[in-house]
């Protein structure tokens, strides 16, 4: 059986929809992520294009990094960040919409494996998860 995340913005009018299992769960410190969602690191998910069903286009703001080529979804009513493209083909969603969907907690199977880019971080995290340097550990 194939688990379906039904997730949706703060205010309920942008939805989307997840199918099975993502490719990655994550922490992830890079320049990039930090500058893309305003925050000291993302923690989220990586999915396979076709397991998504991303919310209807008139529904988001699609912001674009100026500098880059990395892009994030925003409910045009209540602001919430629903998901990015760091590049195509992999939509990425913050864990917190999981937790969203899931009574405050995310779910035990999404729990995150790794960090990602650790060189770039700043905050340090005292956990007992692999710390990728860089991009090796997902073959970045
Ligand atoms: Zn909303
Ligand atoms: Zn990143």
């Amino acid at each position: 059986m194939t688990t379906t995340y039904h997730l949706s913005c703060d205010c309920g009018n942008t939805t989307l929809t997840a199918h099975g299992a993502p490719e990655a769960t994550l922490y992830c410190h890079c320049g990039s992520c930090r500058a893309l969602y305003g925050t000291v690191m993302l923690a989220g998910t990586a999915w396979r294009d076709d397991r998504v069903e991303p919310p209807a286009s008139d529904q988001v703001i699609d912001y674009r990094m100026s500098d880059r080529d990395m892009r994030r979804f925003v409910c045009k009513t209540c602001g919430v960040t629903v998901y990015g493209r760091h590049r195509p083909g992999m939509p990425v969603i913050p864990h917190s919409l999981f937790r969203k969907a899931n009574g405050g907690e995310l779910p035990a199977e999404l729990a995150p494996t790794l960090h990602l880019f650790y060189r770039d971080r700043v905050l340090d995290v005292a956990d007992d998860l692999p710390k990728s340097e860089g991009g090796e550990l997902m073959g970045m």
